[in-house]
């Protein structure tokens, strides 16, 4: 058995600093927390090289006088607390001891400060385990602490580093994980001179979501204000159609301090259950006050998980403060509704005049959830108002791709009449021009896409596969295609159906080169969060082939100057809006492959069309007749099925004919 021995002070720094420092934004996040500590209403942050260079915060709190300059940076040393039981009373949010030796153990530190009242100021410096003697130095009420050369002597965590717009990615977000529950307090942060957010004080938390994720979010969030039982929950929440691909959009805070905890989470999840999909997240920031000794802060190195006495009234409390919230609100979207819904609508599904029952015709928006018996009926408005939206969409979008004799209206003036079409030119239509669309590079004949070639089992002397398209197709509910086939009837989910075609020729595709992107004239900008500006940047080659062409433009925006031509211009932010989520949140790079897979079935997915979305004739000829060519036809890229058979057997057994 080798001897156990005490470890040499750096070596503890440097274990230290491996939990607390992970990055630049480790280190502004500790700092800030000790100028908040010390009663700052000024911070002041600048950074070079994306944090690699210099860190520097500025702060006009309490500062230091000589004795406790010596000891701030000594190894379990702290103003914070003094016996046990103070850890049961946190209101600091330091309390550790372990920032500003750990910073130290992997830097150039210097700290400059000078105590409030006092008319001198100390200087310290630490390099490494160099502590150099503290000297007398000019320096304005407050603390400076700079940082240089950050793990200058820590290889390992230096490679990890990313670009300087990574990591100002990073540090934006610390920032914001702090500004946000610190309204009164101004801060400034600056990269290389140039300033990328000035936050005046302000009340309340809003104006600040504002700054960091724009004027859009900030307007569109509802308030929540709970105070009962010693808990108060403040904040503002996504309205339930308002929502997000991960959970990245979660700001949950406990007496001003970021946290994540599974109690919290799920009590979110179960408030805006039922009303938005089970894959999707809202977007939160909710700041709950407690007494510190209802919970236990000193269980995770950053703090950033707690353990709560009762985790029950947490969950209820924070349960009811949303329930209640929605149940008061109007979650319905505005949208203008479409006069002619209820006319289309029984058109389409049977021969009476009136609409079918429970189908109220012209059922317009604005109907308020005003109580629990409601909301159900708050739903299904808000459902059929994107229905509406999608139909007015998809008919603004369609377009010919064939030459100029071809019809400019999608919509047939007659109701299906129940005859197979034959017109070809009316089939290069609405869906059929966006089926075919994505690939016309390998041309055989004029005006026919190569895609229209049959690629599976089709009959070479059927180059147009018609004699694979039922006689009879008929859309149901507009989501649902069903048809007759040689030996029973197939059900097809036209938006399951539609996601793979376009998946496959998207795929066959990008396996060619880039996808057909277009151009903006004035390009297009887009709110994001703060340390998703540098995704862009990270990930810039996969988004070149997916045909984007991105550009940082600002703190919490992007410019968009060119988009894949298949995506929808109302589609386009959209699309973007979760493909940063789902990038921001990988911890490692998967392979490109991969990437590449995810992100083009989301865009299938985004660019197909929806369940609800009516289809003509043509357009629903036009997608069964790509079922055939596709491979995989039988399952949408995320595995679920696109058709249902039932053959005559079937149908006999049921009936009881056999
Ligand atoms: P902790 O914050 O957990 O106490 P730190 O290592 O971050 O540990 O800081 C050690 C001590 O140094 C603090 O307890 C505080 O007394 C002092 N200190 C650090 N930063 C500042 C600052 N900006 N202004 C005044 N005092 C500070
Ligand atoms: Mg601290």
């Amino acid at each position: 058995m080798p001897r156990i021995q005490l470890l040499p002070d750096l070596l503890v720094n440097k274990i230290a600093a491996g939990e607390v420092i992970e990055r630049p934004a480790s280190v502004v996040k500790e700092l800030i927390e000790n100028s908040l500590d010390a009663g700052a209403t000024r911070v002041e942050i600048h950074v070079e090289d994306g944090g690699r260079k210099l860190i520097r915060v500025v702060d006009d709190g309490c500062g230091m006088d000589a004795d406790d300059l010596a000891l701030a940076i000594q190894p379990h040393a702290t103003s914070k607390i003094a016996r046990e039981d103070d850890l049961f009373g946190i209101r600091t949010l330091g309390f550790r001891g372990e920032a500003l030796p750990s910073v130290g153990s992997v830097s150039q530190l210097r700290i400059v400060s000078r105590q409030r009242g006092s008319d001198e100021g100390h200087e310290i410096r630490v390099v490494g385990d160099q502590v150099e003697p503290i000297k007398a130095a000019a320096a304005p009420p407050g603390t400076t602490v700079e940082v240089r050369q950050l793990f200058f002597n820590v290889p390992a965590r230096q490679k990890f580093l990313r670009t300087a717009q990574t990591e100002m990615g990073h540090i934006t977000e610390q920032l914001a994980r702090i500004a946000l529950v610190q309204p009164r307090v101004e801060f400034k942060l600056t990269h290389n001179n140039r300033t990328v957010y000035h936050l005046p004080p302000v009340e309340g938390m809003r104006p600040r979501i504002g700054d960091f994720y724009g004027a859009e979010m900030a307007g569109s969030l509802l308030e929540i204000h709970r105070q009962e039982r010693g808990l108060s929950i403040h904040g503002w929440v996504s309205r339930p159609a308002d929502n997000r691909s991960t959970a990245k959009w979660q700001y949950l805070f406990l007496n001003g301090r970021f946290i994540r905890d599974r109690f919290l989470s799920h009590a979110i999840r179960e408030a805006y259950r039922g009303l938005m999909e089970a894959s999707r997240y809202p977007v939160i920031f909710l700041a709950l006050e407690i007494d510190p000794s209802e919970v236990d802060v000193n269980v995770h190195p950053t703090k950033i998980e707690v353990r709560w006495r009762d985790s029950n009234l947490l969950y209820s409390q924070v349960l009811s403060a949303l329930r209640d919230r929605f149940l008061r609100a109007d979650l319905t979207p505005a949208l203008t509704p479409d006069p002619s819904f209820g006319r289309t609508y029984s058109r389409d599904i049977s021969d009476t005049d009136g609409p079918p029952e429970g189908i109220e015709p012209g059922a317009a928006t604005g109907h308020a959830a005003g109580d629990g018996a409601q909301t159900d009926e708050a739903l299904a408005e808000q459902r059929r108002a994107q229905i509406r939206q999608s139909i007015a969409d998809f008919f603004k979008t369609a377009r010919p791709v064939v030459g100029p004799g071809v019809p400019p209206s999608p919509i047939p003036d007659e109701g299906w009449t129940g005859r197979p079409t034959t017109d070809r030119s009316a089939e290069s239509i609405g869906y059929a021009a966006r089926l075919a669309e994505p690939d016309v590079s390998r041309d055989t004949s004029p005006g026919m896409p190569a895609t229209l070639l049959p690629q599976m089992g089709a009959g070479d002397g059927d180059p147009a596969g018609e004699s694979f398209v039922p006689d009879v197709i008929i859309q149901v509910h507009r989501t649902y295609l069903v048809a007759e086939t040689p030996d029973g009837l197939i059900i097809v989910d036209q938006h399951a159906l539609h996601e793979r075609i376009l998946f496959e020729q998207l795929s066959a595709q990008i396996s060619r080169g880039p996808l057909e992107s277009q151009r903006l004239l004035i390009p297009d900008t887009m709110d994001v969060a703060p340390d998703q500006v540098g995704v862009i940047e990270v990930y810039a080659d996969t988004l070149a082939r997916l045909g984007f062409e991105l550009t940082p433009y600002g703190p919490g925006t992007i410019a968009i100057h060119a988009a894949p031509s298949l995506l929808k211009e109302g589609r386009v932010h959209e699309f973007l809006r979760d493909m940063l989520d789902r990038l921001s949140v990988r911890s490692a790079p998967a392979s490109p492959e991969m990437l590449t897979n995810d992100l083009l079935s989301m865009m299938a997915c985004k660019a197909a069309v929806k369940a609800g979305d009516p289809l003509s004739q043509e357009e629903i000829r036009a997608l069964m007749r790509e079922r055939h060519r596709v491979e995989r036809s039988s399952n949408c890229p995320h595995g679920r099925p696109t058709s249902l058979r039932l053959t005559i057997r079937d149908l006999e057994r049921q009936f009881k004919r056999a």
